[in-house]
């Protein structure tokens, strides 16, 4: 007997991927829907218009900064950083789905997300050197994948950014950082960075892509480490952005 392995392989694609929303759990309809319904994918929140020039967060009023970034507009090492999306309840389903649950191909989707919401930052243009915030190795290889370089490969390709492969090196593991405060997210990083090729990134703005920014701890880490070994600039730019 002939075993028909593309129709077999779909057949287990079909039992093994759930076919309910990841955030409603409504059913989804459709084999192409997922892994949101149509109703929570019309939820996803662009961050608005109206933002910190500094640190991307959505703004209630005008004024250009937010209250943490007045006054002391300088804080943090990078020059600034946007974000694609609010991290709303939906968003957060989708990632999960990403980095938790191995959906490594949702990476096409959300880059595609990510170089969209390129067009509408400017500001970005200067940065053409594109480095993924690094996972420490083992976390890596216990993923499969770093979902940030995942990432930032599509928004290259899309944009025709150079992507900089291995420019820096996590080289702590760091404790999560979900049960932090700001200050201690800030202490817990420090040192967690190494630039391993300074050549790549001197005289260069660089732009430092990660799936979700919380307080910024890790990427201004990261701005600081580059900015220390010669970059000419570095800014942020986040999938999501967590109030
Ligand atoms: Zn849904
Ligand atoms: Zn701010």
């Amino acid at each position: 007997m002939i075993f028909n392995f593309t129709y077999i392989g779909k057949y287990f694609l079909h039992v093994l991927l759930p076919r309910t929303c990841a955030h409603c759990k409504e059913d989804l309809r459709y084999p192409d829907d997922g892994p949101l319904c149509p109703d929570c994918r019309a939820n996803l929140e662009p961050i608005p218009e109206l933002h910190c020039k500094k640190c991307g967060l959505p703004l209630d009023s005008g004024g250009g900064y937010c209250f943490n970034c007045r006054g002391h507009k300088g804080d943090g090492a990078a020059d600034f950083a946007v974000s694609a999306f609010v991290f709303n309840p939906e968003l957060r389903a989708l990632i999960h789905e990403f980095k938790y649950r191995g959906r490594r191909g949702l990476a096409g989707p959300l880059g595609l997300e990510l170089a969209k919401a390129y067009d509408r930052y400017p500001e970005l243009k200067p940065y053409n050197f594109v480095i993924p915030v690094p996972l420490f190795r083992e976390k890596e290889t216990e993923r499969g994948f770093n979902q940030s370089r995942l990432l930032a490969e599509v928004l290259g390709r899309e944009k025709k950014l150079f992507v900089l492969e291995d420019a820096v090196e996590r080289i702590r593991n760091t404790p999560s950082q979900t049960r932090l405060t700001k200050k201690e997210r800030h202490a817990n990083m420090e040192g967690a960075f190494k630039v391993t090729r300074p050549e790549l990134v001197k005289g260069r703005r660089v732009l430092i892509i990660d799936d979700v920014a919380t307080t910024l701890a890790t990427v201004s880490e990261i701005a600081g480490r580059l900015k220390e070994a010669g970059a000419a600039g570095a800014a942020v730019f986040t999938l999501a952005r967590e109030p």
